[in-house]
């Protein structure tokens, strides 16, 4: 079976009526132990009155939690009566991955945040891509894709968006990220961006932000509560809901403080295989110059630990945990006050 997109994924969503209803994209899945299988993503939409479509999505990288956490609880509680518009959710795209705390899909081994927009006879994930890019997005407004930094990395509580070209969209989403109200929000110049679901947002001419709000590969307790109040933020903001956006921040200031990373000086890359060992955390400031880790070789404790040093001042927003490290990967981003067009 399959619907007017050509997709093989089944959803009976009434995208038009009131109230909440709860479905599921139901991806075919074909096992050894059931030939018509299927995997159940469960998709919650609530629809008020008259007003724009936002999309809400967790779990698209399965070992990212706060997202999960925030937009399930979301779900369970946002009250179509006081909501002007439609809320689409789905708190874990990727659900086996988010089943086996996971980043990349235990059926195909692939990162979903890598194959869009999708192919309808692919792999499971693109077969997911496939979908949300061509039958959700067309119905949506504004996108936040909640993330964080998985097991590999721990970020910066951050809200993040790209340099758009146009500087009406670029105002209407540093507008978006101040109000979800995140301690940081990064504006980047992206690198591997052409196939994620950010990329297919963008492409459609949605408002698009995405969040870093934790990592190591556990739940982030100020993670989760910037993630459920920014969520509830961007409703206030769009006027989907009453009230106006809490934006105060722990240090006692008013508001996010805008950031940027435009080129790889702000990235420390591991030079060869080993043992980092890291100096600073996410958020901490650091200099250019100051060392940054140390890469230790353990089966040669003869050999000389490599010293990595940052190439640029600023803020941590990404720190690779301590552990194995392999040639190539990122083992930090520095981040710097954003200077760019406002
Ligand atoms: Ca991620």
């Amino acid at each position: 079976m399959t619907n007017k997109i050509g997709s093989r994924i089944i959803c009976d969503m009434d995208w038009d009526r009131l109230g909440r209803q709860v479905s599921v994209l139901r991806v075919p899945q074909s096992r050894d132990d059931a030939g018509w299988g299927t995997v159940e993503i469960p998709i919650i939409v609530t629809k008020g009155g008259k007003g724009p479509t936002v999309l809400f999505t967790g779990g698209v990288h399965g070992d990212e939690y706060e997202g999960q956490i925030a937009i399930s609880r979301l779900a369970r509680t946002l009250d179509p009566k006081k909501l002007k518009g439609r809320a689409i959710m789905i708190p874990a795209v990727d659900l086996p991955a988010a089943l086996a705390g996971r980043r990349l899909c235990p059926i195909d081994n692939r990162d979903l945040n890598r194959f869009f927009p999708g192919d309808p006879k692919g792999s499971f994930c693109q077969m997911l891509a496939h979908f949300i890019d061509g039958a959700i997005l067309p119905l949506v407004d504004v996108s936040v894709d909640v993330h964080s930094g998985g097991h590999s990395m721990d970020s910066a509580l951050s809200t993040n968006m790209h340099a758009v070209a146009d500087k009406s969209v670029l105002k209407r989403t540093l507008a978006l990220a101040t109000a979800f109200g995140a301690p940081f929000n990064v504006v980047f110049w992206g690198v591997d961006e052409g196939a994620t679901l950010t990329s297919s947002v963008e492409r459609r001419g949605i408002l698009s932000i995405g969040t870093e709000l934790g990592g190591y590969g556990r739940v982030s307790v100020e993670g989760v509560r910037i993630a459920e109040r920014g969520l509830r933020n961007v409703l206030k903001h769009l006027g989907m809901v009453a009230g106006t956006p809490d934006t105060g921040q722990r240090d006692g200031s008013a508001a996010t403080r805008h950031m940027m990373v435009r080129d790889t000086a702000g990235y420390v890359f591991c030079p060869a295989d080993g043992l980092f060992e890291p100096r600073h955390v996410s958020g901490q400031p650091v200099r250019q110059g100051e060392i940054a880790g140390q890469v230790h070789f353990v089966e040669d404790f003869t050999r000389k630990p490599v010293t990595l040093r940052y190439g640029a001042s600023g803020t941590l927003w990404m720190a690779m945990g301590p552990g194995r490290c392999h040639k190539g990967d990122a083992l930090a981003v520095v981040m710097k006050d954003y200077a760019g067009e406002k």
